[in-house]
């Protein structure tokens, strides 16, 4: 057997260190350690691109987008498909370099990769669908003709937290649509966005649609990038500090952008919830990915009567996970990204204590070299402290008590995010009152996970600009063109 027939493994960190991916080809460099969160250990290092590579990155993108423009729908679609295959077939490595680079569980990490594939299975299906209009003026002056075109050369920037889901979601639309693409994933995890790219190039992706680059430096890179012309799209998800950053810098040259932000997702559960369902859904809602989410149940507010028995349950619920290396099978609950992350959620934590918060398990961070904290269930929490406003991003939930509808309303809404909120109560009248009442892009009604390449993801004030997935969601790699005609 030749070497080159010895069968590939994904999971290889070594395999996805190979440079940055630009026009179909590698280009070989070095400069950022990629860190195995579990234990501190280097795993890879992969290539810092610079100002340089950010061109040759947007001359592939431009090299490449008229021939992708004018490949037909259905074959674009084909290839979102083998794409959705190639990444299924490789699901369980996949899942594996997930986990080695991000720290999150196994069962995580696998829940990841599914949902990742859909978007591109998802697209595949609205690639061959793309909406067009044509209408009579009211006046009956003349006609309207609507039409989609691509937007053009589209700048995506992802976070660390799904690596490969934050990906596809961008990427699966942007092909669907007929744009090239350049994605700069978040350097903590750049070996997932590389074994994309290379699953890519095996699903027949022509080279220079989709470019891959890692920089240590993405303020300049990426304002380069914005800066030239030929660049019209930015897709960006991130924290908010971030996002403004990139939305002022996009404004020099009208760049449309496409944001999501972070959240501060509010939990409310009223008297009249099951409490178990409430249980299930809290542990869902705070603790997939290991509270790493910007879904992630932020605030729990719980309603008087039912307030003891829902922190008792949660308290037993959270101190049961078992702690570990996210590629250990047996782990429930792996370590944060980095030791920055830890030493955030510390001060979080040390700093409502210090408030009058009573820490009823978990609550302080173990040593060791892993960048682990426990999980965490705090009650008498001022409202107006951080951890209230700031997104915890770790396995901590605050437990707050209210009285009324109204006063639970105004304590969900007291924060600048409004990306996602769960509301549990077995009151119909009541779910649609209150859900309606939620300042936030998506909400769960009895339910603790939302996501779904078939909705629309995305937050209203300071967590975003527009929608991922859904059936717009293409619509973000699209600029509508209007004719007005007469015959
Ligand atoms: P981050 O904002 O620090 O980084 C996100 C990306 O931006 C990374 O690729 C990073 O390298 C890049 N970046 C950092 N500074 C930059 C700059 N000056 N110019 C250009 N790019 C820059 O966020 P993170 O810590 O990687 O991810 C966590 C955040 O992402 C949380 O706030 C979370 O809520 C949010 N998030 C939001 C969603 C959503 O859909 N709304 C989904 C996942 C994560």
């Amino acid at each position: 057997m030749t070497l080159d027939a010895a069968p590939i493994d994904y999971a290889d960190p070594d395999l996805h260190a190979k440079g940055l991916w630009i026009g179909g080809r590698w280009l070989s460099g070095r400069g950022i350690p990629v860190t195995d969160p579990s234990t501190g250990q280097t795993l890879a290092e992969v290539a810092d691109a610079g100002l340089a590579e950010a061109q040759a990155a947007i001359d592939a993108a431009e090299a490449a987008a008229a021939g992708w423009r004018a490949t037909p729908h259905r074959q674009r679609s084909e290839i979102l498909r083998r794409m959705f295959i190639r990444m299924t077939e490789e699901a369980e490595a996949l899942a594996r370099l997930i986990s080695l680079e991000n720290g999150k569980a196994l069962s995580d990490a696998r829940g990841e990769v599914a949902y990742a594939a859909e978007f591109f299975r998802w697209y595949a299906e609205e690639a061959t669908r793309i909406p067009g209009e044509f209408r009579r003026t009211p006046s009956g002056s003349h006609n309207i003709l609507v039409d989609h075109e691509p937007i053009g050369i589209s700048l995506l920037i992802t976070p660390w937290n799904f690596p490969a889901a934050m990906a596809t979601r961008k990427i699966g639309p942007a092909l669907a649509a007929g744009c090239t693409v350049i994605l700069k994933p978040a350097s903590e995890t750049p070996l997932t966005a590389y074994a994309m790219a290379r699953l890519a190039e095996e699903a027949g992706v022509p080279p220079g649609v989709i470019n891959v680059l890692t920089t240590t430096q993405p303020g300049p890179v990426t304002a380069a990038i914005l800066a030239d012309p030929r660049v019209r799209k930015l897709s960006f998800t991130g924290s908010t500090g971030v996002g403004r950053t990139l939305l002022a810098e996009a404004a020099k040259t009208v760049v449309s952008c496409s944001m999501e932000l972070g959240g501060n997702a509010p939990f409310l559960v009223f008297d009249d919830a099951d409490l178990s369902v409430a249980l299930d859904g809290a542990m869902v809602a705070k603790m997939r990915n290991a509270g790493e989410a910007c879904t992630a149940a932020n605030r729990f507010y719980v309603q008087d009567g039912i307030h003891d028995a829902f922190v008792a349950g949660l308290a037993s619920r959270m101190a049961a996970l078992k702690v570990g290396p996210g590629t250990d099978p047996a782990t429930q609950c792996g370590p944060m990204i980095t030791r920055k992350a830890v030493q955030k959620i510390d001060r979080l934590v040390r700093d409502a204590v210090d408030r009058g918060a009573r820490i009823v398990t978990g609550g302080s961070p173990p040593a060791a070299d892993g960048f682990y904290y426990p999980p965490t269930v705090l009650t008498h929490v001022p409202p107006d402290a951080p951890i209230a406003q700031e997104e915890i991003f770790g396995p901590v939930a605050p437990v707050y008590r209210f009285q009324t509808e109204e006063q639970a309303l105004r304590l969900a809404n007291a924060t600048e995010y409004g990306l996602a909120a769960y509301v549990y109560t077995t009151d119909l009248t009541r779910a649609f009152r209150v859900s309606r009442g939620i300042e936030a892009g998506m909400i769960g009604l009895n339910r603790g996970l939302m996501s779904d390449p078939a909705a629309p993801f995305g937050g209203v004030k300071q967590s975003g600009l527009g929608r991922e997935g859904g059936v717009t969601g293409i619509l973000e790699f699209m600029e509508p063109k209007y004719l007005a005609i007469d015959f």
